[in-house]
């Protein structure tokens, strides 16, 4: 077995246990009430006890990884948080054994790594909050970066079909893993399954973006719909937008769901999240797709925590990429009018 094989199959096993834990905390959900009620506490449970698997598994294989996680266990150490610090501990507990609540506060913050540094892993224990608390889409986004690259991402998407597409929302999920490792393939493989192997996945081949669907935020504060809906008009687009939280849109332009995903800024000073976008990118370019900023440029992950010199995404099915950039550079300029 080689370094990046034991990379993935340990990168596997803990974004699947993660997602595990995540599946049956949403299960739990009562829909209309938890929202009624705005409490968060459910996807705050799963969050941290995601992040806790995934760093102590990880650890566990491969004992120099660093891991850039987006939480950290100081809000869970309060004393007033102690039930909260509880009921993390028992989910972390489902998939690990020995988790006593000490070690689970020690082992979410060994994703308390500086994005510096030749090599370290970037993880979103829950990407699309917003999805999850809806019952709807999210991830669990590891990845790893050497020197400033994208080399592995995995993707655990709980409610998304290994086979076939998916819509957002409802029906039962068997739940689907995304892969790419640089230089070889994307490939998708069944959540529920075991190993680190899937099927392969390419992207579309369309050449005109006419015959696109595009893909974007459900969260019209993510990215901004207005723009993207000129965007679709001017490229000709007359399907609906596929609106699906988290990096679940990069798996779907990975596997052929949708051909383009904008993700245009809302506000000039919101820079994004490495651990937002390094597995998706990494999916969607190994299954022969494209991936820029909104300006045209490559997602530049060697700035630290955050993509400082990008603005927004691009991603396309590949050869339409250009055409697709001309237009959002257009239609960015011309502004609302
Ligand atoms: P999505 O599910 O694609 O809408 O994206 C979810 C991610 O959006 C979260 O993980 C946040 O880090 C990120 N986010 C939060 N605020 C913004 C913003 N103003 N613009 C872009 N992304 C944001
Ligand atoms: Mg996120």
């Amino acid at each position: 077995m080689t370094d990046r094989d034991a990379e993935l199959a340990a990168a596997v096993d803990a974004v699947r246990a993660a997602s595990q834990v995540c599946v049956s905390v949403q299960r739990k959900l009562v829909g209309v009430e938890t929202l009624e009620k705005n409490d968060k506490s459910p996807v705050t449970v799963a969050d941290f006890a995601s992040q806790a698997i995934v760093c102590r598994m990880l650890a566990a294989a491969l004992p120099e990884a660093r891991v850039v996680g987006e939480e950290d266990s100081a809000a869970l150490r309060a004393p007033d948080q102690a039930p909260l610090a509880a009921a993390v501990a028992e989910r972390v507990g489902e998939q690990v054994g020995g988790a006593e609540l000490a070690q689970v506060l020690d082992w979410i913050d060994l994703g308390g790594a500086d994005a510096s540094g030749d090599r370290y892993w970037t993880l979103d224990p829950i990407d699309g909050t917003k999805g999850f608390l809806r019952g709807e889409q999210y991830a669990v986004a590891l990845a790893l970066i050497e020197q400033g690259e994208v080399v592995l991402g995995v993707l655990g998407c709980p409610n998304l079909t290994a086979g076939g597409s998916a819509e957002p929302g409802g029906g039962v999920a068997a739940g689907a893993l995304f892969s790419a490792v640089e230089g070889r393939g994307a490939e998708v493989l069944a959540l529920a399954g075991t190993g680190s192997r899937g099927q392969p996945i390419e992207v579309t081949r369309l050449s005109s973006p006419a015959e696109a669907r595009f893909c974007e935020s459900v969260e019209s504060g993510h990215s901004n719909q207005d723009e993207s809906a000129r965007i679709a008009q001017q490229l000709g687009i007359t399907r609906e937008p596929y609106r699906i939280d988290s990096q679940c849109k990069y798996a779907a332009i990975a596997r052929g769901d949708a051909q383009i995903y904008l993700r245009m800024p809302t506000r000039k000073d919101y820079r994004e999240k490495i651990w937002d976008h390094a597995a998706g990118k990494l999916v969607v370019e190994c299954a022969g797709g494209r991936v820029s900023d909104a300006e045209g440029r490559v997602l530049d992950f060697a700035r630290g925590s955050t993509l400082e010199h990008n603005r927004g995404v691009v991603a396309t099915c590949g050869p339409i990429h250009d055409e697709v950039l001309e237009v959002v550079s257009r239609v960015r300029a011309a502004g609302v009018s």
